[in-house]
């Protein structure tokens, strides 16, 4: 990453040096795809890739924000921050604006950004800089807020200020996670632990594959399966698809055919979910692999989520060799995960290209994911 181009354009944009720099990641689910809004559980880990801000405080009324990636500046004065703005600078500007509504004495400010996180791809380039710029902010104004709380701060941003009506997943990921370690998180109580993921130690590695398809209809189709899921919940009578105990009866209870197969994809992801932790908890995540082979399935047959280019990546990746692979994110395009054994990951990624290309599909990206710590000070 290009910090000395981050530090001088702030030098540039101010005549002065940042006060700091502040990092935050994005983030990749291993397992939970849909159990967010169910009440249910997800385990995401964080990534190398991150977003930086180089920061400081300002004299007058004004937040100045810049990304190197896109060489632009926005300014806005402290007084006309508003929910429902546009464009990229809403995503940091609507950070500044959730600290000020919870109370938080935060002034003007300059904020550089960059960021390796792919846009778009489903990694969380958005909650990356949302909680670097909290990072920032909590610590150039002496903010006494805990790490869940700066989590919400960031999930308003981008809820209210933004205008994404999105969980706590991404930021909470961002924001909680270690190195070589996973957050099984709990989304109705918000609670969460860490929880051991040594890769390498045990011989493995997770290989990171974006289809990049573009996402269509995703906006419809998860509204679609998020009022399925509710209403079936209603049917049952139980606040949440969460709360399902016994899934054949709760499965004679629904005469739907499309409810009751997004019932069998919610109730058994969150299993898998709970079943991933305690594998992880005890040590042997090569038997996580299983479980990401039945999630995909899942996926595929009961939420039918997945598209052409995400089922053949899946399915190449694992008959070069991969131990398990699952889609991972919301579905109809984006990436894919695969377990590898350590080393094997590139190859695997080389044999999705040369069947995407087969298959007349454009080329994919890949690389190997490290789980790593959540966001910081950086210098
Ligand atoms: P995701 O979080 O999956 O990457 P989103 O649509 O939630 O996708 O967030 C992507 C948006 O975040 C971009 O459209 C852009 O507005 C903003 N963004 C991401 N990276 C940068 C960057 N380096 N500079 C400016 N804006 C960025
Ligand atoms: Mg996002």
């Amino acid at each position: 990453m290009d910090l000395e181009g981050l530090r001088s354009k702030y030098a540039e944009l101010t005549n002065e040096q940042a006060e700091g720099l502040w990092f935050a990641p994005g983030r990749v689910n291993l397992i939970g795809e849909h159990t967010d809004y169910n009440d249910g559980f997800v385990l995401p880990f964080a990534l190398s890739q991150k977003a930086v801000v180089a920061a400081g405080r300002r004299d007058d009324d004004l937040v100045v924000m810049h990304s190197l990636e896109l060489d632009e500046t926005v300014e806005v004065a402290l007084g006309d921050l508003a929910p429902g703005a546009e464009g990229w600078s809403a995503y940091l500007a609507g950070v500044v604006w959730a600290l000020r509504e919870s109370g938080a004495e935060v002034g003007a400010a300059t904020l550089v950004l960059t960021s390796d996180v792919p846009l778009g791809a489903g990694l969380s380039s958005s909650a990356a800089i949302e909680c670097a710029v909290v990072a920032a902010l909590v610590d150039l104004f002496q903010l006494d807020i805990d790490p869940v709380e700066r989590a919400k701060v960031a999930r308003l941003a981008e809820n209210a200020y933004v205008g994404a009506p999105t969980g706590l997943l991404d930021q909470a990921a961002s924001t909680l996670c270690e190195a070589d370690a996973g957050l099984f998180l709990d989304c109705r109580s918000l609670e969460s632990s860490l929880v051991p993921l040594p890769m390498t130690e045990q011989g493995l590695e997770v290989l990171v594959l974006d289809t990049k398809t573009p996402h269509s209809h995703v906006d419809g189709e998860y509204g679609a399966r998020r009022a399925t899921c509710e209403a079936a919940a209603a049917k049952l009578g139980i606040p949440a698809l969460r709360d399902v105990e016994d899934l054949q009866a709760a499965l004679g209870e629904l005469d739907e055919e499309v409810m009751r197969k997004r019932v069998r994809h919610v109730v058994t992801e969150n299993a898998r979910t709970v079943e991933a932790f305690q594998i992880a908890m005890n040590g042997r995540l090569a038997d996580l692999a299983p479980l990401l082979d039945a999630s995909h399935a899942s996926m595929r047959d009961d939420y039918e989520i997945t598209v052409p280019t995400v089922d053949l990546a899946v399915d190449t990746a694992r008959s070069a060799g991969a131990l398990g692979a699952r889609m991972t994110g919301g579905g109809f395009g984006g990436c894919i995960i695969a377990l590898c054994r350590t080393g094997e990951g590139d190859g695997i990624g080389r044999n999705v290209a040369d069947a995407f290309a087969a298959a007349g599909f454009g080329a994919p990206e890949w690389f190997i994911a490290t789980p790593s710590p959540g966001a910081g000070r950086l210098a």
